[in-house]
């Protein structure tokens, strides 16, 4: 029998098929053969990209030169800018406001790599301290409410199709983006309610009951979500509670890497290098005091990492319910995964 699940933290219902489960190599992704481009990316190539904004690099090289670990640059498709002023208005019903924020490319490696568990664990530590800088450094803008990291790989997910280089984006809005506002709310309620963190109560249920625990160590857990929305879904989250992932720690830096690597490694290997997107979901940016809406935020949200495999369609039933359906049982998935 299918199962409607429902997501503890927002309430959205996931239509779990168990019925037609198929097995993990069902879902094993095809690639035709892809032609890239000259990489923009490359180490020698970084006239090709805008100035950067930031770099990790070694001692005694030049800005826009080489000789860096990992580099920040403006997108070039960037919609939003930091030069502007938030102007918030109405027409009629309806409200507008100047496009301001930003929106960058971090460049995860000189070398032309196109997944993140091919870097060696010191530099997806330089990665994660390099994404820590920028939010904090975004995070002083105070017309910018949220910053949203995120990775686009492979074509289906929206990566490029001049490059394959492995990089992740940063999208600074002047607003709380809906996903993580309904997130925000949820966590809020459930603390209001119980006095404790929905996501430190559910990271607890999951270790005890150890079925959908992909990987943990110290420091980190990663788990196939009780109500996940596509196969393979996975979520990455510090064991301590936490609000603000721009506060996470030395050691749990190194966890985190170490998760990643080993994570995106199994996925990679058990799909055949399957288009994914994954985000950082952490608290906004609070530059007001928001009577009543902050007051709680550092104990009832908890921050986390969602990797979201593309490999089903999502259609009309989907857009149009909020609804999802999936395919893989969790528990299957997190199986496949630890074994793998
Ligand atoms: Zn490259
Ligand atoms: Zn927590
Ligand atoms: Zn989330």
């Amino acid at each position: 029998m299918p199962e409607l699940r429902k997501d503890p933290i927002i309430g959205r219902w996931v239509i779990i098929s168990t019925e037609r489960a198929k097995r993990p190599n069902d879902f094993k992704v095809l690639h035709p053969e892809e032609e890239e481009g000259v990489c923009p990316f490359c180490e020698g190539h970084e006239k090709d990209t805008l100035p950067e904004v930031f770099s990790i690099r070694k001692k005694g090289s030049k800005k826009n030169a080489s000789g860096w670990d990992v580099r920040v640059v403006p997108s070039i498709s960037q919609k939003l800018s930091v030069n502007g002023v938030v102007d918030r208005r109405g027409v009629g019903m309806y409200d507008v406001m100047d496009p301001v924020g930003a929106h960058e490319v971090i460049i995860e490696s000189p070398k032309h790599y196109a997944d993140i568990y091919e870097l060696p664990r010191p530099q997806i530590e330089l990665v994660i301290k390099a994404s820590v800088n920028r939010i904090i450094e975004l995070g002083k803008n105070v017309d910018l409410k949220y910053c949203l990291l995120f990775k686009n790989h492979g074509l289906r997910a929206g990566g490029s199709k001049t490059s394959k280089h492995i990089r992740s984006q940063i999208i600074a809005t002047p607003v709380t983006p809906t996903r993580v506002k309904e997130e925000l709310r949820g966590s809020r309620f459930y603390y209001k309610f119980k006095d404790r963190c929905i996501f430190c109560d559910l990271s607890r249920q999951e270790l005890e009951e150890k079925k959908r625990v992909i990987m943990e160590t110290r420091h980190m857990l990663a788990i196939a979500p009780y109500a996940s929305r596509f196969p393979f879904e996975i979520w990455i989250l510090p064991k301590k509670h936490c609000s603000d992932f721009v506060d996470i720690r030395k050691e749990e830096i190194k966890d985190l890497a170490l998760v990643f690597k080993t994570v995106l490694r199994k996925l990679s290997t058990a799909l055949n290098d399957p288009p994914y997107n994954y985000m950082l979901h952490t608290a906004p940016f609070r530059h007001a005091e928001r009577p009543g809406y902050w007051n709680t935020i550092k104990e009832d949200y908890h921050w986390h990492i969602e990797i979201t495999p593309r490999i089903t369609e999502v259609a009309g039933f989907e857009w149009g319910s909020g609804f999802y359906i999936n395919p893989m049982p969790p528990e299957d998935a997190a199986k496949y995964l630890r074994e793998i």
